[in-house]
């Protein structure tokens, strides 16, 4: 079966930057459609809130901006018309006003995505926004209606203006899977490969520390990468380690990655304490407790703290207890962890690469489309963890749904 229907604006796409771009149209008086392969909108936004919705970051814009690395020339202007204090407000406006935790980040009072996202989708309804669920959109037909692939058959929509905002490639099962990708370069669009972001790694862990560890936290430490370094924390996995603290290094930890097949990364245990006062503690008579119970006691470091410096040791041919003071000394605030691989796209919190924005024009329009424009996580940019990535998503949608009233004339 097949059906076919024109409309004015089709936004294709129920995430943060989709919807953003359909209220901005709406408000000026277009008439639009959401369209979404899934059952319902904002999978991934609603996942986004499990751990607490971080909404966006309170420090001052020009620190706000550099987290966008090589994409902040494109993206300040967009978030200089959509900022973080913008945001702010527009949550409040939808019954869900904001705090800011001490780590400076933003979340909603509630601390949940649902109830933000009910009351977005409840407004949209109202002015006139329409939805259109189960509607996988799968190209172009020979005279440019948009495709969509439904549970029943195939609906072809003409429209007089595309929002395309597909995400990018992590978390598939939320519905952003890069199936755009092949669409749009058969369409000589360049895009830069979609590779995993704000990712975890894998390290190759003895049997021993990996059914001992799993799972719990390496907190209050420092980890860096040649130049690179943050505080935060990680966490053990099975198969390696990710967090806060991998996230924040994981652009250039998988640039390595893929570059040397491995990269070394070094994580401080007491960042807080130099050489010299780790050797004082260290001085302090151990009695006749283990060597595990004199490290935790005199430098309050964690069962899993002091199981990563042992399976480092033991890497080395060494046992910990046996190291001279100075080599341990170095060891806690230096323990080399040796990533083996990037963990895979599926299991990202987002994704780097996509459609280079040379393709586009100020509008959010593809220049080599005319009429079709992009926003959000399927641009070429990339962000750490802090609500760097809702806040671009969410102001690229305003800038292309503010590019199609302009270019449409509304
Ligand atoms: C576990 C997790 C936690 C996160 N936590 C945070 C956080 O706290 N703060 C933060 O800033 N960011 C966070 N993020 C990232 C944030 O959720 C994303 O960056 C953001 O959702 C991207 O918005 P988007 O609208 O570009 O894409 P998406 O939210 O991915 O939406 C894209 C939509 O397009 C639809 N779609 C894709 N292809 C098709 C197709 N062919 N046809 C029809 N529809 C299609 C999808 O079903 C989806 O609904 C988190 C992500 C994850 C996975």
């Amino acid at each position: 079966m097949s059906d076919s229907s024109t409309i004015d604006v089709a936004v294709i796409g129920a995430g943060p930057a989709g919807l953003m771009a359909a209220e901005t149209l709406v408000k000026a008086g277009a008439r639009v459609t959401v369209f979404d392969a899934m059952p319902s909108a904002g999978r991934k936004f609603l996942m986004a809130g499990r751990g607490g919705l971080n909404l966006t970051h309170s420090e001052p814009l020009p620190d706000f901006m550099a987290r966008y690395g090589a994409a902040e020339a494109r993206l300040a202007p967009v978030i200089d018309g959509f900022t973080p204090v913008d945001l702010r407000t527009w949550s409040e406006a939808l019954g869900q006003p904001t705090f800011i935790g001490s780590s400076g980040r933003v979340f909603p009072e509630s601390f949940k995505a649902s109830p933000l996202l009910r009351a977005w989708l409840r407004r949209l309804g109202e002015s006139g926004v329409s939805f259109a669920f189960r509607h996988r959109w799968t190209g172009w037909s020979a005279d440019d209606a948009l495709r969509f692939e439904m549970p029943d058959g195939e609906r072809l929509v003409s429209a007089k203006a595309t929002v395309l905002a597909l995400g990018g490639a992590s978390w598939a099962k939320l519905g952003s899977d890069g199936a755009w990708v092949d669409i749009l370069a058969a369409k000589n669009i360049a895009i830069a490969p979609l590779r995993p972001a704000n990712v975890g790694f894998d390290v190759a862990w003895s049997d021993i520390f990996k059914d001992r560890f799993e799972g719990q936290p390496l907190k209050g430490i420092a980890l860096s990468f040649g130049a690179h370094a943050v505080r935060g924390e990680a966490m053990v996995t099975r198969s390696g380690i990710e967090g806060g603290g991998i996230y924040a290094l994981s652009s250039v930890l998988r640039e390595a990655v893929m570059a040397d097949g491995k990269a070394v990364l070094n994580i401080a245990l007491r960042p807080d304490l130099d050489a010299g006062a780790l050797t004082r503690k260290l001085a302090a008579p151990r009695g006749k407790q283990s060597f595990s119970n004199f490290l935790r006691k005199a430098l309050h470091l964690s069962p899993v703290a002091i199981g990563l410096l042992q399976e480092v040791a033991i890497a080395e041919g060494v046992q910990l207890a046996s190291l001279e003071p100075e080599k341990l000394v170095a060891l806690i605030n230096a323990v080399p962890v040796v990533l083996t691989g990037v963990a895979p796209i599926a299991r990202a919190i987002s994704s780097a690469g996509g459609i280079v924005f040379d393709e586009i024009d100020d509008g959010f329009m593809l220049k080599r489309m005319p009429g079709v424009f992009v926003a959000g996580e399927m641009l070429d940019w990339e962000a750490p963890t802090g609500g760097y990535l809702l806040q671009a998503s969410f102001a690229t949608g305003v800038a292309a749904g503010t590019g199609v009233l302009n270019w449409i004339n509304l």
